[in-house]
C-alpha cells in the first residue's frame, strides 16, 4: 500500500505487497516508496472499514504506532468494532497515527511518517488519524475510525480532502480504545459521504455498559425528547416560506480570525459563509472570548491526562521489555520506556509529570481545568439550545485575573452552529515539519481544540468553492481546506445533515 496509511501485519487481510510485519521503522517506511502504487479501488468495497491503530480488534495487532507495543494483540475488541461488525462491517486493516494519538500529522509514528494521496506524498496528511483519512482519500475503504482528543479526525480530513466527524463526547464508546487522555478521546469517522458518516455514527452510538462515561439509555431517551420538542419549537417559529435549511443561524466566532491565518483560508471561510448566506441562512458574528486561551488549557490537560495513563507501559504490566534490563526495578523501568517510547510521547509524558506535581498543579493544572469549564461556558452562551448535560452552574472562578474573565463583547447569541476553519493553514510539507518546533506543531490545533475541551460534535467538510490563482502561500500545497461546523451538544444529527447541506 501506498503512503504508509495501513500499517502491515503478518496473515492480515490488509492489501499490502507482502504481509510482513515491519521490523524497524527504516522498514516500513521503506516498504511505503511512493513507486510501488496502490491498486486505488475506483469504488470502495461496502461495509470495508479501516480502522486506526489505537483501536482494539482481536484479530490483528493493536501497537497505537508506538515501539512499546510492537506486536501487541489486545485480547478483545473493541466495543465499536463489535458494534460495526453486528451491522456486516468488514475490517479491512489497521491504519497508521502518530503515536499513542499525539501529533497533528502523523510523523511520530514507529513505523514511520504517513504520506498524504499522491501526488501529495511530501505534503502532511494531518494527525493523528492521518493513516485513516488517507485510507479514505484513496478509496481504499467506504469508512474509516479514528479518534479525535483534540482534532485528530477533523485536521487530517482537511488535509485530504474528505469529511471527519468528532461526535459529542460520550456517545460512543471508547472501551477497548487505547486512552490518550481519557476525558477528551473520542471515537470519530471519516469517509468521503455525510450519509455513510450518519449511518456508522448511528450504528456505534450505543450505550457500552463496560464504559461508564457513555451516554447510559436513560439519558439518551431524555435527551431525544428533548430534541423532539427543540425541532417542533423551531419549526413553530420558523419561516414556512423557505426551505427549512434556509432558517438556520450560524455564528461566525470572531476570535478565530487570528493574525496567522493563511489568507486562502479566510478567504474559503468567507466563501463559505457566503453560501450559507445564498441558501437563505442567517450569519451572524458571535464571541468565544475564552478561545484564545483554549490552545494552552488543552496542552495542559491532554499531557497531563497522558502522563497518567502512559504510566503502565513498564514492561511488566504492558509494553515491551528492554534487553538490556536485569528485570529488576528502575533500571527495567527506565530502559523499557526509554526505548519504547518516541520523543513526541516522553515530551508529552514530562510535561504531564510536571503539571500534575506539587509544585505546578495549581498553576496549570487547576488553573486549565477552569478554563476549560469558561471554554464550554462560552459555547453554551452562544447555542440556541441549551446544553443537555449541563444546566447554567456557578463555577469558582474567583483566583482568576481579570484577562481571562473578559467581557461579553457582543451579547446573547441563538446560533444554530458555528462555522470557522478547521486549520489555520493548507497542509504543510513534511521538510517544513521537521524544522519546526513542537509548538509550532501545536498551533495547527487551535480552531478544533475549543470543542473538544466542551465535548461538542464537530465535522470537518473539505471546501470546493472558487480560488483565484495564487490564492496560496505555498502554489505547491493542495488546495485541501476544510470547514469545521460545530453544534450544541448532542446536535450531532444535525451537524452532520447541514454538512450534507454544504456539500
Ligand atoms: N494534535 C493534538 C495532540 O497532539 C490532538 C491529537 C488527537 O486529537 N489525538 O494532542
Amino acid at each position: 500500500i501506498t503512503s504508509n496509511s495501513f500499517i502491515s501485519f503478518p496473515n492480515s487481510n490488509t492489501n499490502t505487497k507482502n504481509g510482513d510485519l515491519a521490523e524497524s521503522p527504516s522498514d516500513a517506511v521503506e516498504e511505503s516508496g511512493p513507486e510501488k502504487t496502490s491498486p486505488s479501488l475506483a469504488r470502495p468495497l461496502p461495509n470495508s472499514i479501516a480502522v486506526k491503530d489505537n483501536i482494539a480488534t482481536a484479530d490483528l495487532p493493536t501497537t497505537c504506532g508506538s515501539g512499546i507495543l510492537r506486536g501487541y494483540q489486545s485480547p478483545f475488541q473493541a466495543f465499536v468494532i463489535e458494534q460495526a461488525r453486528a451491522y456486516g462491517g468488514e475490517v479491512t486493516g489497521k491504519t497508521n497515527l502518530d503515536e499513542f494519538g499525539m501529533g497533528s500529522h502523523s510523523t511520530h509514528s514507529f513505523f514511520g511518517p504517513v504520506r498524504n494521496k499522491p501526488p501529495f506524498e511530501d505534503f502532511s496528511a494531518g494527525g493523528s488519524s492521518g493513516g485513516s483519512a488517507v485510507a479514505v482519500a484513496q478509496g481504499l475503504c467506504e469508512v474509516a475510525l479514528g479518534t479525535d482528543t483534540g482534532g485528530s479526525i477533523r485536521l487530517p480530513a482537511a488535509y485530504t480532502k474528505t469529511i471527519g466527524f468528532k461526535p459529542s463526547y460520550g456517545l460512543l464508546s471508547r472501551r477497548g480504545v487505547v486512552p490518550y487522555a481519557n476525558s477528551l478521546d473520542t471515537v470519530g469517522i471519516l469517509s468521503q459521504s455525510t450519509k455513510i458518516i450518519l449511518k456508522t455514527f448511528l450504528q456505534l452510538g450505543q450505550h457500552d455498559i463496560a464504559d461508564p462515561s457513555t451516554l447510559p439509555p436513560k439519558s439518551r431517551k431524555r435527551i431525544a425528547k428533548w430534541h423532539a420538542k427543540m425541532t417542533m419549537e423551531r419549526r413553530a417559529k420558523a419561516d414556512i416560506s423557505k426551505p427549512g435549511f434556509a432558517n438556520l443561524k450560524i455564528g461566525v466566532p470572531i476570535e478565530y480570525n487570528i493574525a496567522e491565518l493563511d489568507p486562502a483560508i479566510r478567504r474559503a471561510w468567507q466563501n463559505a459563509l457566503t453560501l450559507f448566506q445564498e441558501q437563505g441562512c442567517t450569519v451572524v458574528p458571535v464571541s468565544l472570548p475564552n478561545t484564545k486561551h483554549a490552545l494552552s488549557a488543552y496542552y495542559v490537560l491532554a499531557p497531563a491526562e497522558a502522563a497518567s495513563n502512559l504510566s503502565k507501559y513498564d514492561g511488566i504490566r504492558y509494553g515491551t521489555r528492554s534487553q538490556l534490563s536485569d528485570g529488576a526495578g528502575d533500571v527495567l523501568y527506565s530502559y523499557s520506556r526509554g526505548e519504547g517510547f518516541g520523543d513526541e510521547v516522553k515530551r508529552r509524558i514530562l510535561l504531564g509529570s510536571y503539571t500534575l506535581s506539587s509544585e505546578a498543579i495549581d498553576n496549570y493544572f487547576i488553573k486549565a481545568q477552569k478554563i476549560r469549564r469558561l471554554v464550554q461556558r462560552d459555547f453554551d452562551r452562544v447555542f440556541s439550545i441549551s446544553n443537555p448535560l449541563r444546566p447554567p452552574q456557578q463555577f469558582d472562578l474567583s483566583d482568576m485575573d481579570d484577562s481571562v474573565l473578559l467581557p461579553d463583547k457582543l451579547g446573547p447569541c441563538d446560533v444554530d452552529f458555528i462555522v470557522c476553519p478547521t486549520a489555520p493553514t493548507t497542509p504543510p510539507t513534511l521538510d517544513d515539519i521537521s524544522k519546526q518546533t513542537s509548538v509550532d506543531a501545536y498551533m495547527n490545533d487551535v480552531f478544533t481544540v475549543p470543542a473538544s475541551l466542551a465535548g461538542l460534535p464537530a465535522i470537518s467538510v473539505p471546501y470546493k468553492g472558487y480560488f483565484p490563482s495564487g490564492a496560496f502561500r505555498n502554489p505547491d500545497a493542495p488546495n485541501s481546506i476544510g470547514i469545521q461546523i460545530i453544534g450544541q451538544y448532542s446536535d450531532d444529527v444535525r451537524v452532520i445533515a447541514t454538512a450534507h447541506k454544504f456539500l
